[in-house]
């Protein structure tokens, strides 16, 4: 559940945007890659988004029914522009990103009692991210959906955190979804805004303290640490890539991740599989498109000695 939008993506990388006049348009905005995602490893997605009723809405389904994403619930808004982000590419670590999302994005127009309250309790994951907590009536919407799912199955708080999205302090929207959800995922950056913490133990450690069965910290280029309640530990070391575009690394991560809870796997095989995940996408130019199938993500993980 949240933001979905078209990204502009310079298709030469190490361009400033003031250079760049060749881009390439593609599906955007995180909660979606992370369904494309799931959906990519074979798992049957639903999105809960708003397009504005345009001609780059109509692509974005468009998109989403390619990709195997159900999008009956990503209805169009009149009036509100369906949201563009473009990027900078600077390999290896600087991928800035500038959103047009005024005068507001659809995506924050999702209404509390627009929700189909049975499908987000029948389904066996629910991911959620922070900028849905950044406006009304998307900030309501998201955690009336978080409170119906009652932390049953798999609810995931993707911290997500994106400051110029945001008018006023997130800590306490921040408190309510971790005391709702079971699973938290950030990087160090969201896992401060969080938590105040950005060291990974003591982030995972407290966001534990704040509610969740299950801590990730993403660690971008230094691989994962996830905790769990119970004492179990997983830290796992980045598979080497030579990094093009770092943008949907996270999701990528975060689609596997899903993949991995639903399997049943043990929390290392689980880490290991999303940061093969996240790396494959982070040795790519694309963030959707680019989302690996399984055998891509099994391969890699061989190369790098195991599931
Ligand atoms: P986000 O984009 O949400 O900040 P990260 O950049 O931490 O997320 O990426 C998510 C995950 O993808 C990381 O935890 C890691 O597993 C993998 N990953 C990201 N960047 C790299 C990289 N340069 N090399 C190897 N793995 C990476």
């Amino acid at each position: 559940m949240g933001r979905i939008g078209v990204d502009l993506y310079p298709l030469t990388t190490g361009v400033p945007l003031a250079e760049a006049d060749t881009f390439g348009k593609f599906l955007g905005g995180s909660p979606a890659n992370v369904a494309v995602a799931a959906a990519r490893l074979g798992r049957r997605v639903a999105l809960i988004s708003r397009t504005g009723a345009d001609p780059f809405g109509a692509y974005l389904r468009a998109e989403l029914r390619e990709f195997g994403v159900d999008g009956r619930w990503v209805a169009e808004v009149a009036d509100h522009p369906t949201p563009i982000t473009f990027c900078e590419i600077f390999p290896p670590d600087r991928f800035p990103l500038y959103f047009y999302r005024l005068p507001k994005a659809p995506d924050l127009e999702i209404a509390a009692e627009e929700l189909d309250l049975e499908a987000i309790r029948g389904a066996r994951v629910f991911w959620m991210t922070g900028t849905g907590l950044s406006e009304e009536p998307s900030r309501t919407a998201t955690l009336a959906a978080l409170e119906a799912r009652a932390k049953s199955g798999t609810t995931v708080f993707d911290l997500d955190w994106r400051p110029t999205l945001w008018r006023e302090k997130p800590g306490a929207h921040y408190e309510r979804a971790l005391a709702l959800a079971t699973v938290a995922v950030g990087n160090a950056e969201e896992c401060e805004i969080a938590t105040g913490e950005s060291e990974p133990y003591a982030a995972a450690r407290a966001l534990l303290a704040a509610g969740v069965e299950l801590a990730v910290v993403k660690r971008g280029p230094e691989g994962v640490l996830a905790v769990h309640r119970d004492g179990t530990v997983a830290e796992v070391p980045p598979v080497p890539v030579r990094v093009v575009n770092g943008l949907g690394a996270g999701d990528a991560f975060g689609g596997a991740l899903c993949h991995g809870l639903l399997a049943g796997w043990d929390l290392a095989a689980v880490m290991r599989y999303a940061n093969a995940a996240g790396a494959i996408v982070a040795s790519r130019l694309a963030c959707a498109s680019a989302m690996p199938v399984r055998d891509e993500v099994e391969e890699v993980l061989g190369r790098a000695g195991g599931v």
